[in-house]
Formats: C-alpha cells, sequence, structure tokens
C-alpha cells in the first residue's frame, strides 16, 4: 500500500461568476520514503492539490474523490481525527514563512506548539526538543527567543521545517518552499530539505513551479497542467509530453536568474479554468499539436519506463 493515494481528486471552487475548476481528477500516488514533485506553471493547481490534502481549503470549494492516507480517506475523517492527523502524521511548509509566523510570539514557543498540542512533550521536554530541531534545521539554540522580524527569509523558512518536523510525521508537504528565497539560500534550504527526509525517511510531497528545483530535490516529478497531470515519470529521465518539455527548457538549471525572470520557449498564458479548450486542454499553445489534438483529450496512459504522459504523440512514439 502506498502511503498517499490521490484517486480521482476534484476541487471547484464557487465564486459569484461560476465554477473554477482549479483540479480535475488527479489521481497519484507516494511511497514511504519518496519525495514526489509537482511542477506546473502558475494557476495550474498545484497549491489547491496542496492544501485539499489536509482539508485546509476554503468553505467555497468543493472537493471529490479520494485522499487515502495509511489507508484512510483524509475526506472521510471526523474533525478530531482529522486535527490529529494534521501535524502528526502530515505537516505543511508554505511559500513565504511570513504568513506561517506569528509576529509576536517568540520562535520557539511556535516550534513548541505542536508538541504541547498533541501532548507528544511536557513543557521542559519541549523547551529541549525545540533546541534539537532548530539545531536539524541549523539555527543556533538562542534563536528560541528570538521573534520572527529578527530572522532573515532563509532562517524563517528553516523555522517553518523545523515546525514541520516537530511531531515527526511521516509525510511532509511543502509548497513553494523556496521560491521567495534569494538563489544562494534556496540552494541551501532546498540542500536541508533533501537530508532531512533522507535521515529521517520521511515522505515528500514538493510543488514548485520551477522544474530544476524538482529535479534535484525528488525521486519522481507529476507535471501539471489546467488542473490535471499530464506526466508523471523518473525526475532524473527525459520527459516526452510537449508541456513537460518546454518547462524543462524553461526552467535549465537550478536557480539560474534569467529564466527565473523569463521562462523561455512557453508562449502564450495557462487557460483560465472557466474557459477551457476542447479536446487537449495544452493544444493551443502546442508547438506540435495534430488536427484532432483540437477535439481529442487523451487520459494519462503508461507510456514507456515508469512513465506515465497524455498526450496523443507520446503515446504513438511509445507503442
Ligand atoms: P498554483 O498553485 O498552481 O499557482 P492554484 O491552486 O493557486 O494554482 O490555483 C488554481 C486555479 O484556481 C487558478 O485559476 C486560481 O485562480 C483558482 N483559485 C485559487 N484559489 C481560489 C479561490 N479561493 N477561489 C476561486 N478560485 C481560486
Ligand atoms: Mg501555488
Amino acid at each position: 500500500m502506498s502511503l498517499l493515494e490521490l484517486d480521482d481528486l476534484s476541487v471547484t471552487y464557487r465564486i459569484a461568476s461560476g465554477e473554477v475548476p482549479a483540479v480535475r481528477g488527479v489521481s497519484l500516488s507516494l511511497e514511504a520514503g519518496e519525495a514526489l514533485g509537482v511542477v506546473g506553471e502558475s494557476g495550474s493547481g498545484k497549491s489547491t492539490l496542496a492544501m485539499a490534502l489536509l482539508r485546509l481549503l476554503p468553505k467555497d470549494a468543493r472537493t471529490s474523490g479520494r485522499i487515502m492516507l495509511g489507508g484512510e480517506d483524509i475526506l472521510q475523517m471526523k474533525w478530531g481525527r482529522l486535527r490529529a492527523v494534521r501535524w502528526a502524521e502530515a505537516s505543511i511548509v508554505f511559500q513565504g514563512a511570513q504568513h506561517g509566523l506569528n509576529p509576536v510570539q517568540r520562535i520557539g514557543d511556535q516550534v513548541a506548539e505542536p508538541l504541547l498540542v498533541h501532548k507528544i512533550a511536557t513543557p521542559e521536554k519541549a523547551r529541549s526538543r525545540v533546541a534539537s530541531l532548530l539545531a536539524q534545521v541549523g539555527l543556533p539554540a538562542w534563536r528560541a527567543r528570538s521573534y520572527p522580524h529578527e530572522l532573515s527569509g532563509g532562517q524563517r523558512q528553516r523555522v517553518m521545517i523545523a515546525m514541520a518536523l516537530a511531531c515527526e510525521p511521516q509525510l511532509i508537504i511543502a509548497d513553494e518552499p523556496t521560491t521567495a528565497l534569494d538563489l544562494m539560500v534556496q540552494a541551501q534550504v532546498l540542500t536541508l530539505i533533501k537530508e532531512l527526509i533522507a535521515s529521517h525517511g520521511i515522505s515528500l510531497l514538493m510543488i514548485s513551479h520551477d522544474l530544476s528545483v524538482l529535479a534535484d530535490t525528488c525521486d519522481r516529478l507529476a507535471v501539471m497542467y489546467a488542473g490535471r497531470v499530464v506526466e508523471t515519470g523518473p525526475a532524473g529521465g527525459s520527459f516526452q509530453h510537449p508541456y513537460s518539455q518546454a518547462l524543462a527548457a524553461a526552467f535549465p538549471t537550478v536557480g539560474d536568474p534569467a529564466s527565473r525572470l523569463a521562462p523561455r520557449g512557453l508562449g502564450g498564458d495557462p487557460p483560465d479554468p472557466q474557459r477551457l479548450p476542447s479536446g487537449c486542454v495544452f493544444h493551443p499553445r502546442c508547438p506540435v499539436a495534430l488536427d484532432t489534438c483540437s477535439t481529442v483529450d487523451v487520459e494519462l496512459r503508461p507510456a514507456g519506463d515508469r512513465r506515465t504522459a497524455a498526450c496523443v504523440l507520446v503515446l504513438e512514439e511509445s507503442c
């Protein structure tokens, strides 16, 4: 059994102008100890997917499908069970730690909070655990007495990672954890995440718009476009779907300053979820689209060694 299994997961926001299908029938699995990257342009539904996993979506979002974590469906859980699962079994690190930290509470108290809330430690034990957690993310113990504004962006993101590790979860979900950081700091935080998940045997679901960041950190990647997974495959492999190839060309190396500013190879914009194109949703931007692509939508299917793809051309070639 996989640690996490998404089965036909869909999320639709209901807004004044109608429905916004942000995630559309995503099926993915994550094995224990595996690092899975989810990549796609802004607006492809990555954050919606991440928040759905722990039922953190706003009230106007309707979720369907199944989210099996350790054999239990998150979507069916009672509130008390769900609260225990958050932090203790799966925790989440968001982009821009400013929003995740309380500005008027000391760092140490914030890192200790999940330990005390989940009764994992007494107040005294929590203090030494906080020091150990801060050390694991490369911060000195005295930082426990600091307030968030006294830390740099990279240090605050390290604190968020310490909080995510606090209750020793099996799964960490990280949504663009390094996107707001300078390039040097981004590389340091990525290395830290990689080392921590390997040494603790934690599974990671990491989200980024930057394919090179994920290729460097993860075992396997899932490429999302307009709310769907269009390709999955080994992180080091060569991607086949024209959209994945465009993303790979846009982000050739981690933190390449030129590509961060102006992604190469991707013309146009992702579609408005309220006005999705017919057929394959990528066809209006696809450099190799066939006539049939505007009418025929291809589902995700096996396309070679440990690879799946939703593209009529890729499937023809791998047959
Ligand atoms: P990503 O993280 O890949 O940038 P998001 O999950 O944030 O994508 O957004 C996916 C789509 O859902 C976008 O079209 C976005 O505008 C829409 N969306 C996100 N949050 C809401 C919301 N609270 N209400 C309505 N639409 C939303
Ligand atoms: Mg996002």
